[in-house]
């Protein structure tokens, strides 16, 4: 391997100190198990399967593991079930902005659906407005540590519930204000988006934008429907998109005319590998749909959808890649890329963190060899 070679390779180190980029996560899927833990004892949920934080850990990655959407939905109960009231929300929102500038995410959109922390007696705007207040605590704590962090809010509807346009209504409302968009996630099978019609048009008229959780338990109909029926800007996951992509016995790839119109119009697929080898969604990394994707330029995005129940971070997600598909610091920096291209802030602020941020990040990670090299020549005495 020559040094270039050396210093295009991520090792875990570089991974996690490279700017990543995030757009999509699930607030109530990413809490440390010790918060689970001592917010169950504060506000009185009694609901958990474990108390002691390891032995929760795994209950939930375990749970979250079995192989079906909704046995992996059903961890959600408990996580909802402790952020009932205004302290949790913002602790939980806090330690989410933490813990991704931690591991070295420059910007993330974390979503959460408002209708659903209600029950301690909140109203949606104080949901809205703690979940605010926890993520500028905990961007500011990132900067205290030594990280910059940007992170903004996606407002999500419950494909089974019938609140979407009130929820839209929120996100507008908040817009500027902390919220960047909306989306809606819940069991995709038998709840398809175009039951929401209503939101979506609310949003396309007030120029707001949205992504919608398709193309993960369901194929393309689903897909097809977020895209030519609702106008989603981006797919939440989307992975089923490979389903009109036919690679022939000679090694040429075909794709079908959603395929191709996805990638024609540059679609963000916000792509989660550890979720959906969860879900069923794929069998391996090595046999994950983004390779292929990566290789015929969609504009594929690395996402975490669930850190607490997929033990997983962006960092881990990456080496997972590393791993399956020998990618180099230029492979993620092309990812981060997409991501910043297809965050839903104003494109001024877009292009500044991809050309201030991110670009020079990744080129500073790409040089330390040249350092190195000059450390391990300066013994040298001329003998
Ligand atoms: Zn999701």
């Amino acid at each position: 391997m020559t040094s270039q070679t050396i210093a295009n390779t991520p090792d875990p180190d570089r991974i996690r100190r490279a700017p990543k980029v995030l757009l999509h996560d699930h607030l109530d899927g990413g809490l440390r198990p010790g918060t689970v833990a001592e917010l169950a004892l504060e506000t009185g949920y009694t609901g958990l399967p474990e108390t002691d934080p390891d032995k929760l850990a795994l209950w939930f990655h375990q749970a979250a593991d079995s192989g079906s959407l909704e046995r992996y939905l059903e961890t959600f109960s408990h996580t909802v079930g402790v952020m009932q009231t205004r302290d949790a929300l913002v602790r939980v929102a806090a330690e989410c902005a933490e813990d991704l500038a931690e591991d070295g995410v420059v910007y993330a959109e974390v979503r959460y659906a408002p209708e659903q922390h209600l029950d301690g007696g909140l109203t949606l705007e104080e949901v809205v407005e703690a979940v605010n207040e926890g993520f500028r605590q905990g961007e500011r704590r990132a900067r205290e540590n030594g990280h910059r962090i940007r992170v903004g809010a996606l407002l999500t509807a419950m494909r089974h519930a019938a609140r979407a346009l009130e929820i839209a209504e929120l996100a507008n409302r908040y817009r500027d204000l902390g919220v960047v968009g909306f989306d809606i996630a819940g069991a995709e099978a038998g709840y398809p988006p175009t039951r929401h019609l209503d939101a979506f048009e609310y949003l396309k008229r007030a120029n707001n934008h949205f992504t919608i959780h398709a193309g993960e338990a369901f194929g393309l109909p689903s897909i097809w429907q977020a895209l030519q029926w609702c106008g989603a800007d981006r797919l939440g996951h989307g992975v089923r998109i490979i389903d009109d992509i036919h690679v022939r016995d000679d090694g040429t790839v075909e794709l079908g005319r959603l395929a191709s119109y996805v990638r024609d119009k540059r679609i963000p697929l916000e792509l989660c590998p550890s979720s959906n080898l969860q879900t069923g969604a794929a069998p391996s990394y090595a046999e994950h749909p983004i390779g292929l994707l990566r290789q015929l330029h969609f504009r594929a995005t690395v996402n975490t959808d669930n850190r607490l129940m997929s033990h997983t971070s962006m960092s881990r997600e990456f080496e997972h890649l590393v791993d399956a598909f020998g990618y180099t610091l230029d492979d993620l920096q092309w990812f981060s890329v997409n991501a910043m291209k297809s965050a839903f802030i104003p494109f001024d602020e877009r292009l500044a963190m991809i050309n201030d941020v991110i670009k020079p990040g990744y080129a500073e990670l790409k040089s330390e060899w040249l350092f190195r090299q000059t450390a391990s020549t300066s013994g040298f005495t001329g003998k």
